[in-house]
């Protein structure tokens, strides 16, 4: 990971040394070395429908500390609880903080699966790097992710729409005030059952489009998934919800273009008049987009199943005046966030200046057709109806 980081680009020797000190010459992570102490009763599984988002943890954690001079130390397995550190920690004053966002899956066959885990890790990895923390092997974080779901497999609930969140996160922990890089670290994996985003199917919203506040930048970190990036987006949502609307639509320079909505990616569908054929667009990652492994997931899948004689599938720049103009025209199909949480989310208006623009649905319901479609073909993926490649990968058997 560091080389590559280091021969994109223009680091020194001395650099290079302080960043390769941290990996190389010190243990890495090693998921063998793994110890486990059990909570003394399991917990019991919530009903379904007393789920909700982020608010109910599993009985265990992961945790993993690193230091400068020794590296990653031995994994840990233990009871979920609270983590004690010196008010002087760089994490509280520097925002030294990174987290990933993926899902496990409870599929028909008795199955547990992560969707597609390894992109969640290079993620997380690109994240560390940016803020001067330490870098892993993917694939011990993977196996070591395994072996927390197995222990709280009984938590993983069961049905279409319900699985697990994995949140790993890691922070800087060196203690003092200096600004500096991080000569201490902690890595931890917390869990948590989830439902569907939507209760009762598909639950279109509303969105501003937002230029009184910018989300990322060019040279920014808006392409990482830090904490930092996160915290300023509030205010201008509440904003947004003063005005009736339920999420922003981030839109980036003089030429508003269309960058993210909230805290997922952004899809539209586009018809051209002429032609007749259809335009599925998405703005390109240049270092301001996020990179969603559900975008991903909807790009190759698209790019895969939809007609090419009726259908284009780009990512390129595209604006808020040409989502205005083309909806006058009468060539605005649809358009969808993308993300782990929804997986996709129908969007039905955009406020922009003094218009709001109307996003079709299919009559009577609150999507619109290739919304629908991609949430079933990612499901059908998600809880093994389907097998894709290697997405899938199973973590525990569940009996
Ligand atoms: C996490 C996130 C996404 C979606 O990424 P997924 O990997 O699909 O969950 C999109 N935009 C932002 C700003 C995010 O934080």
């Amino acid at each position: 990971m560091l080389k590559r980081l280091s021969s994109n680009s223009n680091f020194s020797k001395g650099l290079w040394k302080i960043l390769n000190q941290r990996n190389m010459s010190t243990s890495k992570l090693d998921a063998s070395k793994l110890q486990v102490t059990r909570v003394s009763q399991k917990s019991q599984p919530k009903p379904n429908d007393q789920l909700v988002f982020g608010k109910t943890f599993t009985d265990h954690m992961l945790s993993i500390e690193w230091t400068m001079e020794k590296g990653w130390d031995a994994p840990v397995i233990k009871p979920y609880g609270p983590i004690t550190l010196d008010p002087a920690s760089c994490v509280f004053h520097y925002a030294f903080e990174l987290f990933e966002g993926l899902k496990a899956y409870r599929t028909k066959d008795g199955k547990i699966t992560m969707f597609r885990p390894d992109k969640n890790m290079e993620r997380m990895n690109k994240s560390a790097a940016r803020i001067c923390l330490p870098t892993f092997d993917s694939d011990e974080l993977i196996k070591l992710i395994g072996k927390l779901i197995e222990e709280d497999k009984h938590l993983v609930p069961e049905g279409q729409g319900y699985s697990l969140y994995i949140r790993p996160t890691m922070i800087g922990t060196t203690d003092g005030l200096g600004v500096g890089y991080p000569d201490r670290a902690l890595l931890y994996v917390i869990t948590s059952p989830v439902g569907p985003y939507y209760k009762t199917g598909f639950k279109a919203v509303k969105l501003l489009a937002t230029d009184f506040a910018t989300r990322a930048w060019p040279g920014g970190v808006g392409d990482k998934k830090l904490g930092a990036n996160y915290a300023p987006c509030i205010l201008p949502q509440l904003q947004a919800a003063d005005k009736g609307y339920q999420q922003n639509l981030w839109l980036f320079g003089p030429e508003k273009n269309i960058t993210e909505v909230g805290t997922m990616n952004v899809f539209f569908v586009f018809k051209d008049s002429k032609t007749g054929k259809k335009e599925l667009v998405t703005a390109p990652l240049d270092g301001t987009i996020l990179e969603g492994v559900t975008r991903d997931s909807v790009l190759s899948l698209a790019r895969e199943r939809l007609d090419p004689k009726e259908w284009e599938v780009n990512e390129r720049y595209y604006t808020i005046y040409e989502v205005s103009e083309r909806s006058k025209k009468g060539e605005l199909v649809e358009a969808f966030g993308s993300g782990t949480a929804a997986v996709v989310s129908p969007i039905k208006e955009i406020g922009w200046q003094d218009e709001d623009i109307q996003v079709p649905l299919l009559p009577g319901e609150q999507s619109g057709e290739l919304t629908k479609d991609v949430a079933n073909w990612i499901a059908a993926i998600q809880y093994g109806k389907e097998v894709h490649g290697n997405w899938s990968r199973v973590v525990a058997d569940v009996n």
